[in-house]
C-alpha cells in the first residue's frame, strides 16, 4: 500500500507495524477491535489507504467506501450481532474525531439507547 502516512497509527496497523487485534482484513480495508471499547463489540473498519476523514473522501473512493459498509455487515455478522449494530463515523473537531484516519466505529452486543448525546 503506497497511499500511507509513516505517523498515522490506524496505517501502521493495516501495515502490522504496530499490533492492531485485526478481525478482517483484505486488499481495501482492515478492521480491528478498538482499544478502548464502549460497547462489549467496539471494532474499527479503515480503508488500507491513508485518507483523513470523510472531508478527504473523492468519488474516485465511492466503491471502497462503499466496502467498508459490506465489511461492516460481514463483521457484525461473524461476531453475532443479530440484535442490531450502530455505525459512526467522526468527522472532525466537533464530531471528537481523534484518529485522523477514516473509520468507521461499529458498536453493539447491547442495546446502545438513544442515537445522540445532546
Ligand atoms: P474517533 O474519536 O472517531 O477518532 O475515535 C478513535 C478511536 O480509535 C477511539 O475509539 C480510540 O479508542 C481508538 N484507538 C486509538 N488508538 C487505537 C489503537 N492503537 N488501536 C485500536 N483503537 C485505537
Ligand atoms: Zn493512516
Amino acid at each position: 500500500m503506497t497511499h500511507h502516512d509513516p505517523e498515522c497509527i490506524f496505517c501502521k496497523i493495516v501495515r502490522g507495524d504496530l499490533p492492531g487485534n485485526i478481525v478482517y482484513h483484505d486488499e481495501q480495508v482492515t478492521a480491528f477491535h478498538d482499544i478502548n471499547p464502549i460497547a462489549p463489540v467496539h471494532v474499527l473498519i479503515v480503508p488500507n489507504k491513508h485518507i483523513p476523514s470523510v472531508d478527504g473522501v473523492e468519488p474516485a473512493d465511492e466503491p471502497l467506501v462503499g466496502h467498508m459498509f459490506t465489511v461492516a455487515r460481514q463483521v457484525a455478522q461473524t461476531l453475532g450481532l443479530s440484535r442490531g449494530y450502530r455505525l459512526i463515523v467522526n468527522t472532525g473537531d466537533h464530531a471528537g474525531q481523534v484518529v485522523f484516519h477514516l473509520h468507521m466505529h461499529l458498536l453493539g452486543g447491547r442495546a446502545l439507547g438513544p442515537m445522540l448525546a445532546r
